[in-house]
């Protein structure tokens, strides 16, 4: 979708037209041949505006039904591609918080709305979010966000260190258990 010329707007405004700006090509070509036709701008835009939304809905079907068929590639990757490296796009600021980071397969697997476009932030013409695969072996920096849900992020360098710190302290009560299972042992006998 490109956005209106300066020509077209300038145009319009010549044409008598004050309403909802258009956001597309399209829709001021639109726009100012129903002025040219003789039809009234209140209609023009009213006419404008369902035709939008009515865009804007399929837009975000396509961009979703999209996402999950890159989920579906990475699922069966078998573990080669890790995740998404997610960017927001200048005009989604309420997705900020996502900018940059890391989505793993199986968060996205659980929550497929975690890659954008995200509803009732990105808006349809002007979203420019997007997100790329991420493969098992490409380096990246431990301060990366990582998302682990919705809402919930850390940075990969922490969500490591916490996956250390698990795994030893599994390692110390299976250690525990041992010393028990030889002193009970030595009891017994
Ligand atoms: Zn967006």
């Amino acid at each position: 979708m490109y956005p209106p010329t300066d020509r077209q707007l300038e145009f319009l405004k010549k044409l008598g037209y004050s309403g909802e700006p258009p956001i597309s090509k399209q829709e001021a070509s639109f726009l100012i041949d129903g002025r040219k036709a003789g039809k009234k701008a209140e209609a023009l835009e009213k006419a404008m505006l369902k035709a939008r939304s009515k865009a804007e809905a399929s837009w975000f079907k396509d961009q979703r039904h999209y996402a999950k068929m890159e989920i579906q590639q990475a699922r069966d990757s078998d573990g080669v591609i890790a995740g998404f490296i997610i960017r927001i796009g200048r005009t989604c600021d309420g997705a900020k918080r996502y900018h940059g980071a890391f989505l793993p397969t199986h968060v996205a697997m659980k929550n497929p709305k975690l890659l954008p476009p995200y509803e009732g932030i990105c808006q349809y013409g002007k979203c420019e979010c997007e997100y790329e695969e991420m493969l098992k072996d490409e380096k990246i920096s431990m301060d990366t966000p990582m998302i682990l849900g919705p809402n919930k992020i850390t940075t990969i360098g922490k969500h490591r260190r916490s996956r250390h710190g698990c795994a030893r302290t599994l390692l110390l009560l299976a250690f525990i258990a041992f010393i028990v299972y030889l002193v009970v042992r030595y009891m017994g006998s």
